[in-house]
């Protein structure tokens, strides 16, 4: 679970990610905000309307779900079944009140905030951005007090303070949560002495 305030460069981090890890799969979450220009349906999310997202709730489609900036997103839980019986680990971009959903009710995952260096160097990525209005930048912002907080509750904390280097500590993340005992257990059984219980 990757989470970070708008404009710290989360999807790009989370992109580099499975282009290194190339058995890790992204979760296309759902959601309802208006598609922004090169974005693809189907691809960056399933773009649906209120009313549909509202009958995914209510008849328990997704795992976790949330209000951000004014608009509705949400994972599918088919998504996390369908990875969780193929033994896939999956990529979860998503916001912290949707990220503390999947940790109570899911044992198994990694959760980490991306921050930026500090509050103007995330305003200045913004607008540099020029993918939103002012009025969408300030409510941005204003979002970024909230949830920089929750930081705390999470596994890791990555600064992107330089791209590169934070992809590194990303990429060091995964390969270290990898090779942890409680998810590499079998390896053990190769090293069982024949006759032995
Ligand atoms: P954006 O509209 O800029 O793509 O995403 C806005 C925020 O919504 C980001 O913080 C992103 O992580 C979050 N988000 C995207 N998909 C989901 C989701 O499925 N569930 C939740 N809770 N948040 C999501």
């Amino acid at each position: 679970m990757v989470s970070a305030p708008s404009g710290a460069g989360k999807t790009s981090l989370c992109r580099e990610l499975i282009d290194s890890f190339p058995d890790l799969r992204q979760s296309i979450s759902f959601a309802t905000r208006p598609i922004r220009k090169g974005e693809r349906d189907g691809i960056d999310y399933h773009f649906i309307d209120t009313e549909v997202f509202q009958a995914m709730v209510e008849q328990k489609q997704l795992a976790e779900w949330a209000e951000v900036h004014g608009n509705l997103y949400g994972t599918s839980l088919e998504t996390l079944t369908d990875a969780a019986e193929g033994g896939v680990d999956i990529l979860l971009d998503i916001d912290c009140q949707g990220a503390a959903q999947i940790k109570e009710n899911y044992q198994r995952g990694v959760f980490v905030f991306i921050l930026p260096p500090d509050y103007s160097e995330l305003e200045k990525r913004l607008y540099a951005r020029g993918t939103d209005s002012d009025e969408v930048i300030q409510r941005r912002l204003e979002n970024a007090q909230f949830e920089i907080p929750q930081a705390s509750w999470y596994d890791y904390l990555v600064v992107n303070d330089d791209f590169q280097s934070a992809k590194e500590r990303l990429c060091s993340i995964v390969s270290a949560e990898r090779c942890r005992s409680h998810r590499t257990g079998q390896l053990l059984e190769n090293f069982t002495v024949k006759g032995d219980k």
